[in-house]
């Protein structure tokens, strides 16, 4: 096909100054609303719209989401007129947009936040392309993005990292910076994208953050406003740029350690579910998403399959829109008779039997459960060991026990848990009955560390550098390090590098390989590499 290039594209210079100018620098906005209906020809940026980058995610054999939102003036509400507008869109065969397969028009909606959020199909299985909006004649950055294999392929082979926790005051991307030059098929996000804490004195970044930005977020402009400041970020999205992202969340994304309807502050359910529709909206305008996923006001389905062939299948689940309320608060305590109430959920039941028959009809060779919290059974020392964190899922041991029930009976084809949310690197066996010596392990789990929050410094050392001794079912731990896990799996092995940022306060920090385990296909626990 022949090239179709922007014609009236003004090149590069708009979308490289906006990639530059960071945070603080708010630009001007005179946009050509002023003329009416601003038409694809009429809408004039005297500032780069693209400034929030572009995305990719939820790759199919045939297809793929790509994203991006017009925000020419970020910090400032977005700087765009209150009508929709026209956003052109082009897929190459090539990273110079030379062999274009496929082109089209999108509408970025004011209702919206003016995201724009185009499932291309029609692509060839297991391959790399590239991306490019286009709007009011400036270009944006082009993007990457990856097809899966083929339903039916049986790959050699599969890469790709798992993140976590990105706390934007406390530290840089230096992980992003490094997880965007590996040779990768994908990224998967499983929470804590933004937190919603009010952002104070202590920025461990450089630059100002005006006020308006920095107030807790409860209104869908304040979520906004708080995804504009992280998705700011060079390194955020260079990676974003550069992979495709499949991506669940955690509570930050509205409030800590929320359960469905229910706020840490005991606020009305009603009052919390306008702040939850608001969350979820933002969430769902500044990621690349399907239209399935699209929220109904307060609700929104994100529990997704996706396939790579007969190699993996990757169950992203949401363990926090329909779970029970934290049982006997939400910190550390002692078992109390409320989290053996059978009747509480984490995933939900609808959620529960989707799981399950999902991993009873698979095919896959690794099945994983791409989800937010901790699933072994797990205490930082010896001397907690009587009591249970209530926000992950020993704080849901019935449930929790129905599933590792059903890996033990049914045995599906090597199970894999992932999770974020600790700040902490964690892998384990997991067992039916982790008090059981001699209880049969059932799966694997790896929890990667966090991005950025936690920081360079956690509050108490000791309380991060566990004695796991008494616990034998855990592996590995780290509470320190910062940064993220690549995963390479084949036919017969899958392995785990944990990559640790050497220094979180600086964005050009080495990034390094502290620790390397597999899972050999058909025995369930974690080995060192
Ligand atoms: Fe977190
Ligand atoms: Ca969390």
């Amino acid at each position: 096909m022949k090239n179709f290039d922007f014609e009236h594209a003004m090149h590069a210079q708009m979308s490289r100054r906006g990639f530059l100018s960071g945070v603080g620098a708010v630009a001007g906005l005179a946009l050509a609303a002023r003329y009416g209906c601003p038409s694809l020809a009429q809408l004039k940026y005297d500032a780069n719209p693209f400034r929030l980058g572009v995305a990719s995610g939820d790759p199919l054999p045939d297809g793929v989401v790509l994203w991006t939102r017009l925000t020419p003036d970020p910090l400032n509400g977005g700087g765009m007129p209150a009508q929709d507008v026209a956003v052109r869109w082009q897929i190459a065969a090539d990273a110079n947009m030379r062999t274009i397969v496929q082109k089209g028009t999108a509408t970025a909606s004011a209702a919206l936040g003016h995201s724009v959020h185009v499932e291309v199909n029609g692509l060839q299985p297991a391959r790399f392309y590239w991306y490019q909006f286009e709007s009011g004649g400036v270009v944006s950055p082009i993007g990457r993005t990856r097809t899966t294999p083929a339903f039916t392929a049986r790959p050699e082979r599969l890469r790709f990292a798992f993140v976590s926790c990105q706390s934007w005051q406390n530290g840089y991307y230096a992980a992003y910076r490094h997880l965007a030059g590996q040779d990768l098929d994908f990224v998967v996000h499983l929470g804590d994208y933004i937190y919603e804490s009010r952002i104070g004195d202590n920025i461990k970044r450089s630059g100002t953050v005006p006020e308006h930005v920095r107030v807790e977020p409860k209104t869908l402009e304040q979520y906004r406003l708080r995804y504009s400041l992280y998705k700011l970020d060079p390194h955020l999205q260079a990676a974003h740029a550069v992979l495709p992202f499949i991506v669940t969340w955690d509570d930050h994304e509205v409030e800590n350690n929320y359960a469905a309807s229910r706020d840490q502050n005991g606020s009305p359910a009603a009052e919390f579910l306008q702040r939850r529709a608001a969350a979820y909206q933002a969430y769902y305008e500044h990621m690349p998403l399907r239209r399935a996923n699209m929220p109904k006001g307060p609700d929104m389905m994100l529990y997704r399959r996706l396939s790579f062939g007969d190699l993996a299948q990757f169950n992203v689940l949401d363990t926090r829109q329909y779970r029970s309320d934290q049982a006997c608060g939400d910190k550390r305590g002692p078992r109390c008779p409320e989290n053996l109430d059978p009747s509480r959920v984490l995933m939900g039941s609808a959620q529960e039997k989707w799981l399950l028959q999902g991993l009873d009809r698979s095919a896959a060779r690794w099945n994983v459960l791409a989800q937010q919290i901790i699933m072994a059974q797990f205490a930082r020392k010896a001397s907690l060991r009587d009591t249970f964190g209530m926000d992950s899922w020993d704080g849901y041991p019935i449930e929790r026990a129905r599933l590792l029930n059903f890996l033990a009976q049914r045995k599906p084809s090597n199970p894999i848990v992932l999770a974020g949310d600790s700040h902490t690197n964690l892998v384990s066996d997991l067992k039916a009955d982790f008090d059981k010596v001699d209880s049969p392990i059932v799966a694997s789990e790896f929890a990667g560390t966090a991005i950025t929050s936690g920081g360079v410094n956690p509050k108490s050392a000791e309380a991060y550098t566990s004695d796991i001794a008494g616990q034998p079912h855990l592996k590995y731990f780290d509470g320190i390090k910062r940064g993220y896990v690549s995963c390479t799996l084949d036919r017969k092995t899958w392995h785990s590098d944990i990559h640790g940022v050497e220094n979180v306060l600086d964005a050009g920090s080495p990034v390094r390989i502290s620790s390397s385990w597999v899972v050999e296909n058909g025995k369930p626990g974690v080995q060192r590499a």
